[in-house]
C-alpha cells in the first residue's frame, strides 16, 4: 500500500479519486485551496484513518514526502477557470512546477491530470495523443489551454533533466456525482435546469459533438496509469469516445428526467470547439483500458445526485441567484 498527495482533492475529479484510493487500502493526503472545490465533497472520506487534508495554494512551494503526487488542482470549468485566468495560469505553471520540485527531491512519482484542452479546436478528429493541437494562445481559454500545455511541458523536460518518473493523462469531458450545481459545465447545467422545469440554454445550433465519460471509468483509467510501470509516461487520453451532439445530449436529459422544459438557444462562446472525441487506442492496448458505463446509466446516477443536491436548503435559491441561467459552456 503506498502514501499519494493528491491536489485538488476537495474537486470533482479528487474527491471521487481520494475515495478510490482509500477503498483500494492507500493513504491519501488530500490538498486543496477550496477554490472551486468543497469540503463536503469529502464528507465520506474526512474522518478515514488513512485520510488527511492540507489546506494549501500550489503556486507555493510544498514540503511532503509520499510515494506518489497526483496533481489534479486547478478549476477545471470554463466559468470558473476564466473569472481568475491570472491564478488558472499560474495553478498550472507554478504549481506544476512546485509539485515536479517535490517529486524531484523525494523520488515520487509525478502524475498530471492534463487536458483534452491542449488539442484546443482539433482539426484532427478524433484527437490521437501525437496531435499538436490547434490552441488560440491569446483567447479567453488560454489561461487554461495554454497553462496546461506549459504544465505537460515541464513534465516532460523534467523527466528528460532529472528523471523524473511522470505520467501524463489528458482527461476528456467527464461527468458524475459531485460535480458542482452551479459548475456551468454542459450535464450539470443541463439536468439542472430541467429539474427546475427552466428551459435548457444551448449555445450555439447544438450540432457540436461532444464526448462523454462517467467518473467511475476516468477514475479507474487514472488508477491504471498511475500503477503503471515506468516506461508508460503518456501522454495517454482518458476520455469516452461515444460521440453526441449537445442536441441529443439536451433531448436524453429531458427524457431521463421527465422534464417538459424548452431548449433555447443562445450564441456560441468564443473558440467553443465543434467536435471533441478522444482517440483512446493507447489506453486500450497498453493498459486494457475502456469505459465501460453507457450515457444513460451515468447520467442516471448523476442526475439521481444532482436532484439531491437541489433538494438542499438553499441549494434552489442559490441555482436561481447565480448567472446559471445567463452562461453556459463546456
Ligand atoms: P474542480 O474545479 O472541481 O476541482 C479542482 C480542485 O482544485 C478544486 O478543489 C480547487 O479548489 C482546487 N484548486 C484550484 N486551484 C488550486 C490551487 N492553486 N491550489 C490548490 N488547490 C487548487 O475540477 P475537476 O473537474 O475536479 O478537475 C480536476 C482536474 O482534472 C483539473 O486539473 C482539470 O484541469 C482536469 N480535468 C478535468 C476535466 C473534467 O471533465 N472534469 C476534464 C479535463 C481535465
Amino acid at each position: 500500500m503506498k502514501k499519494l498527495v493528491v491536489t485538488g482533492a476537495a474537486g470533482f475529479l479528487g474527491a471521487n479519486l481520494c475515495a478510490r484510493l482509500l477503498r483500494d487500502g492507500h493513504t491519501v493526503v488530500g490538498v486543496d485551496n477550496f477554490s472551486t472545490g468543497l469540503p463536503e465533497n469529502l464528507e465520506q472520506i474526512l474522518t478515514h484513518p488513512r485520510f488527511s487534508l492540507i489546506k494549501h495554494d500550489i503556486t507555493k512551494p510544498l514540503d511532503l514526502v509520499a510515494d506518489v503526487i497526483m496533481n489534479l488542482a486547478c478549476p477545471a470549468s470554463p466559468r470558473w477557470y476564466q473569472a481568475d485566468p491570472i491564478q488558472t495560469i499560474k495553478t498550472s505553471f507554478l504549481g506544476t512546477l512546485n509539485l515536479l520540485e517535490l517529486a524531484k527531491k523525494t523520488g515520487a512519482i509525478f502524475f498530471q491530470a492534463s487536458t483534452s484542452e491542449v488539442y484546443g479546436s482539433p482539426q484532427v478528429h478524433p484527437q490521437t495523443e501525437d496531435y499538436w493541437g490547434n490552441v488560440n494562445p491569446i483567447g479567453i481559454r488560454s489561461c487554461y489551454d495554454e497553462g496546461k500545455r506549459a504544465a505537460e511541458s515541464l513534465c516532460f523536460d523534467f523527466h528528460r533533466v532529472y528523471g523524473t518518473h511522470v505520467k501524463v493523462v489528458r482527461i476528456f469531458n467527464t461527468y458524475g456525482p459531485l460535480m458542482g450545481v452551479t459548475d456551468g459545465r454542459v450535464v450539470s447545467t443541463f439536468v439542472a435546469q430541467a429539474l427546475l422545469g427552466e428551459p435548457l440554454t444551448m449555445f450555439g445550433s447544438g450540432q457540436q459533438t461532444r464526448s462523454f465519460c462517467f467518473i467511475d471509468d476516468l477514475v479507474e483509467g487514472m488508477c491504471r496509469v498511475v500503477w503503471s510501470s515506468a516506461d508508460i509516461t503518456g501522454p495517454l487520453n482518458l476520455g469516452n469516445p461515444y460521440e453526441v451532439t449537445l442536441l441529443e445530449l439536451a433531448q436524453k436529459i429531458l427524457q431521463l428526467t421527465e422534464s417538459s422544459s424548452k431548449i433555447i438557444f443562445k450564441p456560441l462562446p468564443l473558440d467553443d470547439p465543434p467536435q471533441r472525441c478522444p482517440d483512446i487506442t493507447k489506453m486500450r492496448a497498453l493498459l486494457g483500458w475502456q469505459p465501460s458505463v453507457s450515457l444513460e446509466e451515468g447520467l442516471l446516477k448523476t442526475i439521481a445526485y444532482l436532484k439531491r443536491e437541489l433538494e438542499k436548503t438553499g441549494a434552489r435559491q442559490a441555482v436561481v441567484k447565480s448567472d446559471f441561467f445567463k452562461q453556459g459552456d463546456l
